[in-house]
């Protein structure tokens, strides 16, 4: 590593803030080289999290009929996206969710509702369901239910909610071209009463809405302000019907780069490739591994992700291990995986050398 990769490093080592002239050479310098790059965000990963990959499970307890615009949001009131509305679920149904990641090994169990934000009865529902979940499982709750103040974060915390995730997405300066229903304070304020209640923060971004380098940064930056342990990074899936769409910014070396200035700028948070990994970062998705330590599995809101025994094969193809537990019965075996990787997708039959195929005659 040349001497600006090695400072990079022992910056994000040393707690030492990262610079925007260094945020803004990670995201856009000509002279980047890549696996540099993600070497010097590997460092400060491995340092704090070995090589473990912490594997979350996402269960989207309502779904739709959300009061609000965002406009990358397959759920919101203006999209055209024929997405399956449903209002909450019920709690054997919430439960059962929360019993299967557990069994899964999952470390975390992330309830996610569409809407604005919970009625404070709402809030109360749960409150009881968290309680419910910690008593019987041995498993982190998170909850994603929208803009929130002090005395619903209140009841929230006493029934022992580990987390709240509210992304922040994007800029201040950008959020009002993706949503017009609520703001950008609105969301911080969230954010800050649940810190307040001494709740973990859990707040990312999305990218490729449409936003510049500089957008990026300051959310970035702002998410280290707020010291958030927890930063989701989104890279958009394009939903026919949703008022923003891909961009076309997001090749997956751009979408590594961002991954590396989230951590150097984050050393310590753990960060999840969220949605949007499989079709965004494609052949890069191990490479991103060294920036990131953490992804969920099996799928985000709205739309369908990677399996268990893919993603096992992700990170294990990779030398990395997954954190925790693992899913015991679905793991795969090394002679499974190997098999595996020697097969025709969606075929059961072994590939053939090409020696075996009929030779053309010659003359
Ligand atoms: S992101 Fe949340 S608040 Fe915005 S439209 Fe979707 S469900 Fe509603």
């Amino acid at each position: 590593m040349t001497d600006r990769y090695a400072q990079l490093a022992q910056n994000a080592l040393d707690d030492v803030p990262l610079s925007e002239a260094d945020a803004r050479w990670i995201l856009d310098g000509e002279d980047v080289e890549l696996l540099s790059l993600v070497q010097a965000a590997f460092i400060p990963r491995r340092a704090h999290f070995g090589r473990r990959v912490g594997v979350q499970v996402l269960n989207n307890v309502q779904n739709g009929l959300c009061p609000e615009d965002c406009g990358y949001c397959a759920q919101s009131k203006t999209t055209e996206a024929p997405v399956r509305e449903y209002p909450m679920k019920s709690d054997e149904e919430i439960l059962k969710g929360a019993a299967e990641a557990a069994a899964g090994g999952a470390v975390r169990y992330c309830m996610a509702m569409s809407g604005r934000g919970p009625s404070l009865h709402r809030a109360e529902r749960f409150a009881k369901l968290i309680r419910q979940i910690k008593a019987e499982h041995d498993i982190e709750v998170c909850l994603s239910a929208g803009l929130m103040g002090d005395e619903h974060v209140a009841v929230l915390k006493a029934a022992g909610l580990d987390r709240m995730n509210h992304n922040l997405n994007t800029s201040e300066a950008h959020y009002n071209k993706i949503c017009s229903t609520h703001t950008y304070a609105d969301r911080v304020e969230t954010l800050e009463a649940a810190r307040r209640a001494g709740i973990e923060l859990c707040s990312g971004l999305i990218i490729g809405m449409g936003e510049v380098s500089e957008d990026i940064i300051e959310v970035v930056f702002k998410l280290h302000s707020l010291g958030a342990p927890s930063i989701p990074v989104n890279f958009l899936i394009p939903i026919e019907g949703n008022a923003v769409q891909d961009d076309g910014s997001l090749s997956p070396e751009r979408c590594v780069r961002v991954l590396c200035l989230v951590r150097l700028a984050n050393p310590r948070a753990e960060i999840r490739i969220a949605g949007g990994r499989e079709g965004h970062l494609r052949g890069l998705q191990s490479l991103a591994l060294y920036a990131a330590n953490s992804l969920f599995v099996g799928g985000y809101l709205t739309t369908r992700g990677d399996a268990w025994s893919e993603t096992f094969g992700l990170i294990e193809d990779a030398g990395f291990e997954v954190a925790e537990s693992a899913r015991g019965e679905e793991r795969p075996t090394t002679e499974a995986k190997t098999r595996r990787g020697f097969r025709l997708p969606g075929s059961e039959a072994l590939l053939r050398p090409d020696v075996a195929a009929p030779q053309p005659e010659s003359h």
